[in-house]
């Protein structure tokens, strides 16, 4: 006997007792027959061609593949993508009635209902448009829920890098998450998780959504300055990780609003894993408490000759080396001092003395206060 004409006799074993649609019944056969389509094999296996009865174990969900269709096609109008994938969730008694007809008929290696449910929706998903399945990396992924007949689309986050320079002080880096769900998102805050713009943060990300949709922003900066310190230059880079997006290019390389301008702007694969090392050229202004003068002043050379011990509260201890010193005395208190220094010192910190070895006060001799920093350029 032929592998077809066994299976005949097994087939005619099983309608006896229960009908099957054409996609379960060619779905039990065709890996042995290793054929390709479940449908047309039942087709072929079906003694009754006339009437579709209902069958036993998917009670004829497969009648409904077109309303599902449209289902992943509304949720898809307002994405641009070029791949994607489909899972589903199912009923358990149709799961239950499936496992039971492989196990009473000793059936092995067979997919599920949900494979073929999912690759049949992929294929009617794809041929009208146009999109490839990729279940490995996907641009967008439906659930189809095909219990309570919904379908929920989430797309792959994208990572955007950039530069932003500020010319106004007193905006803050970072946005306050919005207080309702502390930056989880919800209603009030239209899933964002802020609900205010008026930060750098903000700002970028009200431009991101704007332009790609997205639900949440999430930045990695390449260190931080005061509200009150500008940012000059070539500005400082970030990375932002937008969640949800519905779009997944940005043409825009550059955008300027009142006082602060995005530059640089470009997709990537991802944020760094480690923190980026970069330079930073700071320019402070410093008050002293007692007079200084000029053979005073000239002690801040030595700043390069030795890097500078940072402690956290935490105990950690770090390093940075400063790379050139330039000052100038502006009254008997008061000078500015531009320094090129590994990034991240902790500049009031730095000349207040403050758990930093040596500071500007140790140094001088006196006690010193910076009134005002601004970044003048940072490298990477
Ligand atoms: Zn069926
Ligand atoms: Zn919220």
């Amino acid at each position: 006997m032929s592998d077809y004409q066994k299976i005949t006799v097994l087939v005619n074993q099983i309608l006896k007792k229960y009908d099957l649609c054409n996609n379960c019944l060619g779905r039990l056969f065709s890996k042995q027959l290793h054929l390709s389509s479940n449908k047309l094999l039942g087709k072929k296996l079906q003694k009754n061609l006339n009437s579709i009865p209902k069958c036993y174990i998917c009670k004829n969900l497969f009648d409904n593949l077109s309303y599902f269709l449209k289902l992943m096609l509304d949720s898809s109008l307002d994405n641009s993508f070029s791949t994607f994938s489909v899972g589903a969730i199912i009923k358990p008694s149709i799961i239950d009635r499936d496992d039971y007809i492989r196990s009473k008929y000793k059936l092995r290696g067979i997919d599920s209902v949900k494979t073929d449910m999912t690759r049949e929706l992929g294929k009617l998903f794809s041929k009208k448009t146009k999109k490839n399945v990729d279940f490995l990396d996907p641009d967008i992924t439906f659930t189809v829920n095909l219990k309570d007949e919904s379908c929920q689309l989430r797309s792959k986050s994208i990572t955007l890098s950039g530069r932003y320079i500020k010319t106004l002080r007193n905006i803050s880096q970072k946005q306050k998450s919005c207080t309702n769900c502390s930056g989880k998102g919800c209603r009030i805050c239209n899933f964002h998780g802020i609900s205010e713009f008026d930060s750098v943060e903000g700002m970028i990300s009200q431009f991101l959504f704007e332009k790609l949709g997205g639900t949440t922003t999430k930045f990695t900066w390449i260190g931080g300055e005061d509200k009150s310190s500008l940012v000059l230059g070539t500005g400082r880079p970030f990375f932002v990780k937008i969640q949800n997006p519905l779009k997944r290019n940005l043409k825009l390389k550059s955008v300027t609003f009142d006082f602060l301008k995005i530059t640089n702007l470009k997709i990537v694969n991802e944020s760094p894993k480690k923190p980026l090392k970069f330079k930073s050229s700071i320019e402070m202004k410093i008050s002293t408490e007692s007079e200084i003068d000029k053979k005073n002043l000239k002690k801040l050379k030595d700043l390069k000759t030795n890097p500078i011990i940072v402690y956290e509260k935490s105990g950690k201890r770090s390093e940075k080396s400063i790379f050139s010193v330039k000052y100038s005395k502006k009254s008997q208190n008061k000078f500015i001092l531009h320094i090129k220094t590994e990034g991240g010192l902790p500049v009031k910190r730095f000349v207040a003395g403050d758990d930093v070895y040596p500071g500007i006060s140790q140094i001088l001799n006196t006690s010193c206060q910076c009134q005002e920093f601004d970044f003048l350029d940072i490298e990477v």
